[in-house]
């Protein structure tokens, strides 16, 4: 699921005392191109919000909309099904440039296995999976060396501030970017939903992950004790 920002909303319509989306433009999640949604207005409503649907001006599939209405707020969390936004990594990681395509199938495999319960099996992928990540940034220095050995020398070979040190020039004081932030010039609703991702991006990066790394390793050693 990808958030709708409302400056991506172009157009609202009443649905009962909700002010609800009736056309959004967004980049369509099969073709990519930056089109204008028009929803249909055959909801499907439930407690928690409405679920809709609208074809794709450009490619002409069908993509699914979700409304999340919250009591006492009128307006709504609106969000389009794009499988590449999710965080679950099996839909993302194939569309990320530079992941082996073996380390996908080892991933994908593992996922496949676990949904079918056999643990067994979730274990042997599991480890496969570890080893591919970690072949990606030792290549052959990975040979002959325990799991345990290859995490100890991985920081030394994946550089973890890269993402972060390149935001350094966008950020420059005479920058096109700087220049909208300080309001010297106008965001307009592309560049805005952009911010926005980046803001999401280094959050995930810098807060998220690392401590949800932290918390399942923590629940690991806890399980193993
Ligand atoms: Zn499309």
């Amino acid at each position: 699921m990808r958030r709708i920002f409302p400056g991506s909303i172009t157009a609202y319509s009443q649905f009962g005392h909700l002010k609800v989306p009736k056309s959004i433009r967004s980049i369509c999640p099969d073709c990519k191109d930056k089109v204008e949604f028009v929803l249909k207005s055959t909801y499907q409503s439930s407690k928690h919000g409405l679920m809709t649907e609208s074809a794709c001006p450009s490619c002409k599939q069908s993509v699914p909309f979700v409304i999340i209405t919250k009591e006492k707020e009128t307006q709504p969390n609106v969000y389009i099904y794009d499988p590449q936004s999710s965080t679950d990594p099996s839909s993302q990681i194939q569309h990320i440039p530079r992941i082996p395509e073996e380390l996908v199938r080892a991933y994908k495999s593992a996922v496949s296995v676990h949904l079918t319960k056999e643990n067994g099996a979730t274990a042997v992928l599991a480890k496969r999976v570890l080893e591919n990540v970690l072949k990606n940034f030792l290549g052959d220095k990975a040979k002959g060396l325990t799991l345990d050995q290859q995490f100890e020398i991985l920081p030394d070979h994946i550089n973890l501030v890269k993402p972060v040190t390149s935001l350094g020039p966008l950020m420059a004081s005479e920058g096109g970017l700087h220049k909208m932030l300080e309001l010297e010039s106008e965001m307009d609703d592309e560049m805005t939903e952009l911010t926005m991702d980046l803001l999401e991006d280094l959050i995930q990066y810098l807060f998220v992950l690392p401590g949800k790394i932290e918390m399942t390793r923590e629940q690991i050693e806890k399980k193993l004790n």
